[in-house]
């Protein structure tokens, strides 16, 4: 869980802005300074997944028109 040195708040991770940052001062919480590549792997894998699902998706409608 990211953690927020400014506000000393836990953050939920959907609770972040689209940066990452934290949703009320601005500042990059302590996890994803920590361990950047993390963040960036889960954001790489997040795009695949959801490319992968919206594939899915079209190739259900194409065989189900
Ligand atoms: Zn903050």
């Amino acid at each position: 869980m990211p953690w927020c040195e400014q506000c000393n708040e836990r953050l939920g991770t959907d609770e972040l802005t689209e940066e990452g940052m934290c949703p009320f001062c601005g500042s990059e919480p302590l996890e994803h300074r920590n361990s950047p590549w993390y963040f960036k792997f889960m954001v790489v894998a997040t795009v695949i997944y959801l490319g992968y699902r919206a594939f899915q998706g079209i190739t259900w409608v194409i065989h189900h028109v």
